[in-house]
């Protein structure tokens, strides 16, 4: 008796072990290994993303692309991209293209492609099923009508006066609709359910409209009318073989609705189900295809690419990585709970990703020039490391010769006890990868402006030689005159002013930052000549490198960049302000 209750520390840390394994799992995997385990869907494990080809994809939709692909990774499944191209009003073949150049960007593969819109024919025969079985009608009536007619969460609805009309005329009027005899917005097909049902969306929700104006991108002018939302979606997974369709929660109150369509027509075992956790939202900005459409549009932005957007194409050009928005959307996690992410975690992110990788260079943004007096001669070569102390990544050429460029902040002339850079008195400073100087004086112009710093160095103080141990309090960043090279630089802060300009009464564009893009010019060390070209165009995506410029932050070469120009876009500053 007493043996058994014995403390054993192999089992112990055994158990530890698994329960460590159980809480890293998300609540949609444990739901994943529960239908294993319990053999539903004959162990098939199959997902869909299904984006709108109505906008370009942003970070929410990362965070769906992560969870729908990652469980097919995970579990052996499949997960297949399907375009939910049901309204051609909105919907245009730059945006299928732009959604899969970006999904394949961020590293995720798709088993095939689909569109709802190779369903058509299927839920149209489908519609005229239901017609058939006396579970939708034609309605005539207005979509305000329809709209008053709904009634509250608490009080049933009016039924509608075309709501009884024979099966027979129900079928000749949807031909008509589709013939194209019927005007847009005369007449919908809503299936015929419960006007009472505490769910609003079992209230006949309309199944199919008229859509005239526009051709479809794929069907052209096939199709005179389109299937709303949940008659497709369901279907779609159906026809599919979805296993788990996961979406976001605004969803659950549609999920009845989405098992209704299918227990209507479903044979056999298998079907579909719906899954849903909670968007996300990050603070100062928008998370919506709408709002960020308007902004392109109406010039508010340079467009869905605009580094300030929250698109995956803005992100990139910011200087985002696929490594750094995944980790990222790791971090955040799933729930059901809604909730605001700080834009600080995302650039804590892309920092802590960026850090490892990103190569160092010098940057002057505000020049002053600096003569070396004692130093003689053409100049020379100094090889430095990419990124402090990690030689295997690299190494890059610096030219040193009497004179260069510093930062004008890096001197005062009359320096007090607590400034450690430049400042005549002795002091003593190092060149970063180069020589320790000491100020000596310095000129000016009429204004008193400082026009250029004079110093001496010591010959036997360079880094990397024995003399180049010798500590200083301070290292200043440095280009050569000569050799640097000019960069237009384009500094980014956050698109709008207020923390959840969605949350705000009135225009959401009055909200705008007004000062989310600053443009300066700065003098980059020679090396970054090599960048000077217009960057290579791969799977339609321009492969532009990212650095460190010292003591300023993170930065990317901008696709504007040509053999003439050089363009940088702030990623992130260097400063964190990120608190766990
Ligand atoms: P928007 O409101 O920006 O147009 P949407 O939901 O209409 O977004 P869809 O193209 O229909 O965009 O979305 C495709 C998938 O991405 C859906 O499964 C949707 O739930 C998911 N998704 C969209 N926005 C977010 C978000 N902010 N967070 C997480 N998932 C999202
Ligand atoms: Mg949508």
């Amino acid at each position: 008796m007493k043996n058994s209750f014995q403390f054993s520390p192999f089992s112990f840390q055994f158990n530890v072990m698994e329960l460590v394994e159980e809480r890293s799992l998300n609540f949609i995997e444990q739901i994943v290994e529960k239908d294993l385990q319990e053999g539903k869907n004959d162990g098939r494990i199959q997902t869909r993303f299904p984006p709108e080809p109505n906008g370009y994809l942003h970070i929410g939709h990362v965070k769906a692309i992560c969870m729908d692909f990652g469980i097919a990774e995970k579990y052996n499944g499949v997960c297949n991209l399907r375009f939910d191209d049901t309204n051609p009003v909105k919907e245009d073949v730059e945006y299928v293209d732009s959604i899969q150049q970006d999904i394949a960007w961020l590293g995720f593969k798709w088993g095939n492609i689909y569109y709802a819109s190779d369903y058509f024919q299927q839920l149209y025969d489908l519609a005229i099923e239901f017609i058939k079985q006396g579970k939708a009608y034609i309605d005539e009536q207005t979509a305000e009508q329809i709209a008053e007619q709904k009634g509250t969460p608490t009080e049933p609805g009016v039924a509608s006066p075309y709501r009884d009309r024979p099966i027979e005329e129900n079928l000749r009027l949807f031909q008509a609709m589709q013939n194209g005899e019927i005007e847009d917005g005369k007449m919908v097909l809503r299936a015929k359910i419960d006007m009472a049902n505490p769910n609003m969306h079992f209230r006949d929700p309309i199944m199919y409209r008229i859509i005239t104006t526009h051709p479809h991108h794929r069907t052209g002018r096939t199709w005179n009318v389109y299937p709303m939302y949940d008659f497709a979606h369901g279907q779609s997974d159906y026809f599919e073989g979805v296993t788990h369709s996961i979406c976001t929660l605004e969803f659950v109150v549609h999920r009845p609705l989405y098992d209704y369509y299918i227990d209507q027509f479903i044979t056999g075992d298998y079907r579909p189900r719906q899954y849903e956790f909670n968007r996300l939202n990050i603070t100062y900005t928008v998370m919506s295809k709408r709002k960020m459409l308007q902004l392109v549009k109406e010039g508010l932005v340079s467009g869905w690419d605009d580094p300030r957007m929250p698109t995956v194409c803005g992100l990139r050009r910011r200087g985002y990585t696929p490594e750094a928005i995944r980790a990222f959307i790791d971090k955040i996690g799933y729930t059901k709970v809604e909730g605001m992410i700080d834009l600080g975690l995302l650039e804590h992110t892309v920092r802590e990703t960026l850090k490892e990788t990103a190569p160092r260079v010098c940057a002057i943004f505000d020049p002053v020039k600096l003569v070396i007096t004692n130093y003689e001669g053409e100049g020379e070569t100094i090889v430095a490391e990419n990124i402090d102390g990690h030689p295997e990544l690299g190494t890059r050429e610096m030219k040193f010769a009497k004179e260069l460029y510093i930062e004008r902040g890096d001197f005062q002339e009359e320096g007090d006890k607590k400034f450690f850079r430049l400042s005549p008195g002795g002091r003593e400073v190092r060149l970063k990868a180069a020589y320790i100087i000491q100020a000596t004086g310095c000129e000016k112009d009429a204004e008193g402006n400082i026009t250029t710093v004079y110093a001496t160095y010591d010959p036997d103080s360079k880094s990397g030689t024995e003399g180049g141990n010798r500590k200083t309090k301070s290292t200043i960043n440095w280009v050569e005159c000569n050799s640097c090279v000019d960069a237009e630089v384009r500094l980014y802060d956050r698109l709008f002013a207020c923390e959840n300009p969605s949350a705000e009464e009135g225009d959401f564009r009055d909200l705008l930052n007004p000062d989310s893009l600053k443009v300066v010019n700065c003098k980059i060390e020679g090396a970054l000549k090599a960048e000077m070209k217009t960057p290579e165009v791969v799977d339609g995506i321009a492969k532009c490198n990212n650095y460190q410029f010292l003591k300023h932050g993170y930065f990317v070469v901008d696709p504007d960049t040509n053999n003439e120009k050089l363009v940088f876009n702030r990623t992130a500053s260097l400063k964190d302000n990120w608190q766990k």
